[in-house]
C-alpha cells in the first residue's frame, strides 16, 4: 500500500476526541504523511511526537484553506475533520469551503467518529 496523505482537523470541542482516536490506530497514522491545522497539529504532536505531521496555519487563520488547496491539487487521500456542530465559528465560511472542496473532489472525508471508524475499517485503509 502506498503511503497515504491524510488531513487531520478538529474543532476545539473535538480535539480531545481526535487525539484519542488517532491513538487507536498507531500503525496507520505512523505510516501516513499527515497534514493538520495548527492547533490540532500541535495537540497531535504533543501526544505522538513521532508522527510525520506537517502543521499548517491555524484553521481560523487560513489553515482550512491551505488544506482545501491541497485537495484541489490532488495532494490528499483522505480527510478526518471532527466538526463541532454546536458552536458558532468565526471561520464558518472556511469550514464550509473546505468540506465543499472535499465533496467536489470526491475525497473520503469523515466529520465524526462514526464515519471515521467506518472508513478505518474499510478497504481504503486495509
Ligand atoms: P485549529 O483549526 O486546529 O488551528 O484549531 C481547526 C479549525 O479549523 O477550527
Amino acid at each position: 500500500m502506498k503511503n497515504l496523505s491524510i488531513a487531520l482537523v478538529a474543532h476545539d470541542a473535538k480535539k480531545d476526541a481526535l487525539v484519542e482516536w488517532v491513538g487507536k490506530y498507531p500503525d496507520i497514522f505512523h505510516k501516513a504523511a499527515l497534514f493538520a491545522t495548527g492547533t490540532t497539529g500541535g495537540r497531535l504532536l504533543a501526544a505522538y511526537p513521532d508522527l510525520d505531521l506537517t502543521r499548517l496555519k491555524s484553521g481560523p487563520l487560513g489553515g482550512d484553506q491551505q488544506i482545501g488547496a491541497m485537495i484541489a491539487e490532488g495532494k490528499l487521500d483522505a480527510m478526518i475533520f471532527f466538526v463541532d456542530p454546536l458552536s458558532p465559528m468565526p471561520h464558518d465560511v472556511d469550514v464550509k469551503a473546505l468540506t465543499r472542496l472535499a465533496i467536489v473532489y470526491d475525497l473520503p472525508m469523515a466529520c465524526n467518529i462514526g464515519t471515521a471508524e467506518a472508513i478505518m475499517h474499510s478497504d481504503f485503509f486495509s
